[in-house]
C-alpha cells in the first residue's frame, strides 16, 4: 500500500487528535502518504479529502476534539452511499482506511471491508463500551473530567445536607460511571449491567440518613431513568433536599490527559504498522497492556466487553 485515509466519525473524544497525528506521522514515517478525511463518513462521501503532511498535525496533541471533525451520517448504512465513497477513495488512489470512532463507526468500516476496501478501526470513545480492547481513547480524560464534577458537587452537597445525583455518560456501558464513582467516593452507583431498581435505591439512601450521613451522591449511568423524576422522589421519600445534574457534553471536552495521548499515539501508530504488514478489515485494541488487533468482523458479531466485577465489588465495600 502506498496511500492511506484517515477518518474521525460518530462521537467526538479527547484524544482524537492525538490519534490523527500519529496516523500521519507513523505514515509519513513508514514512507506512505496521508490523506485526511473532513467530517467522518459525510466527508467521504462528498469527497473532502485532503493530503496531509507533518506540519497539518502540528499543535494538536494537546487539543480536545478531532480538527478533521465527526459527523452523524445514516446515510452510510446505504450500500449505494457506501459505493460512491468508495470511488472517492480510489479517485484519490487511497488503497486502505483508519477509521477512529465508536461502534458505529466500526460497523461503517466493517461494511466497507466487507465491500473489498480495507478499513482499520481505532477505539475512540469517551463511554469504553467498544469490544476487543479494554481502553478507548478519551475514557480517561473524560473520567477525570467526571470524577473533578463529583468533588465539587460534594463540597456543596456536605454543606446543605443535600442528596446529589449525577447523571454520567456511557450509553449502555457503566465504566465510565464506575470508575468515576470509586475515584469520587459516590455513595451510590447504578449502572446498565447490574439492573435498576428504584425502590431499593430509596431503601439503601433511607439507611444511609438513618447511620447519620450527611450527603449522598449518586453516580447514574445515561438512560438507565430519569434522574429528574428520580430526585423528587427521593425527596418525597427522605424529606432530603435533592438535586440532579445532567453533565452532558462537558465530559466530551477538554485537553487531552497523558494516558489518553499515550494511547492514542500507540493505537495510530500500530494500525499504520498493520496496514503495511498487509492487514485490513481489522480494528486495534488493547489488552494486559499489550496492543492487539482482531478481525472487525468478528469483533463487532460476537467479541462482549469484559465487565469489571472487582471495581463494582470496591464501588460496594468502600461505600
Ligand atoms: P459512534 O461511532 O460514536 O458509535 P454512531 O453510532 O453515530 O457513533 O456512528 C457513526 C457513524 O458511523 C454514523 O453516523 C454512520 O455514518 C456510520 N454507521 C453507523 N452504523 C452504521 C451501519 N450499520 N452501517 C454503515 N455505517 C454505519
Amino acid at each position: 500500500i502506498k496511500r492511506i485515509g484517515v477518518l474521525t466519525s460518530g462521537g467526538d473524544a479527547p484524544g482524537m487528535n492525538a490519534a490523527i497525528r500519529a496516523v500521519v506521522r507513523e505514515g509519513l514515517h513508514l514512507g506512505l502518504e496521508v490523506y485526511g478525511i473532513y467530517d467522518g463518513y459525510a466527508g467521504l462521501h462528498q469527497d473532502r479529502i485532503e493530503k496531509l503532511d507533518r506540519k497539518s498535525v502540528s499543535d494538536v496533541i494537546n487539543r480536545g476534539g478531532t480538527f478533521l471533525g465527526s459527523a452523524r451520517f445514516p446515510e452510510f448504512k446505504k450500500e449505494s452511499v457506501r459505493r460512491e465513497a468508495i470511488e472517492n477513495l480510489k479517485k484519490h488512489d487511497i488503497d486502505a482506511l483508519v477509521v477512529i470512532g465508536g461502534d458505529g463507526s466500526y460497523m461503517g468500516a466493517k461494511k466497507l471491508t466487507e465491500m473489498g476496501f480495507p478499513c482499520i478501526g481505532i477505539p475512540g470513545t469517551i463511554d469504553n463500551d467498544i469490544p476487543g480492547t479494554t481502553y478507548t481513547i478519551g475514557f480517561d480524560t473524560a473520567l477525570n473530567t467526571v470524577v473533578d464534577a463529583i468533588d465539587r458537587l460534594r463540597d456543596t452537597s456536605t454543606s446543605h445536607q443535600r442528596i446529589s445525583i449525577v447523571e454520567i455518560m456511557g450509553r449502555y456501558c457503566g465504566d465510565l460511571t464506575l470508575g468515576a464513582a470509586v475515584a469520587g467516593g459516590a455513595e451510590f452507583v447504578v449502572i446498565p449491567e447490574k439492573g435498576y431498581n428504584e425502590a431499593e435505591l430509596l431503601k439503601q439512601i433511607q439507611a444511609g440518613i438513618d447511620k447519620g450521613k450527611k450527603h449522598a451522591i449518586i453516580a447514574m449511568c445515561e438512560h438507565v431513568t430519569d434522574v429528574n423524576v428520580l430526585a423528587k422522589h427521593i425527596e418525597k421519600e427522605t424529606g432530603r433536599e435533592t438535586r440532579a445534574t445532567i453533565l452532558g457534553h462537558l465530559q466530551r471536552g477538554g485537553t487531552p490527559t497523558a494516558r489518553d495521548r499515550i494511547m492514542a499515539s500507540r493505537m495510530g501508530s500500530y494500525a499504520v504498522k498493520l496496514l503495511i504488514d498487509g492487514e485490513g478489515g481489522r480494528c486495534v485494541g488493547l489488552m494486559n497492556s499489550q496492543m492487539v488487533h482482531h478481525d472487525i468482523i468478528d469483533c463487532i458479531e460476537n467479541m462482549k466487553r469484559p465487565f469489571n466485577q472487582e471495581l463494582f465489588d470496591l464501588s460496594d465495600s468502600l461505600f
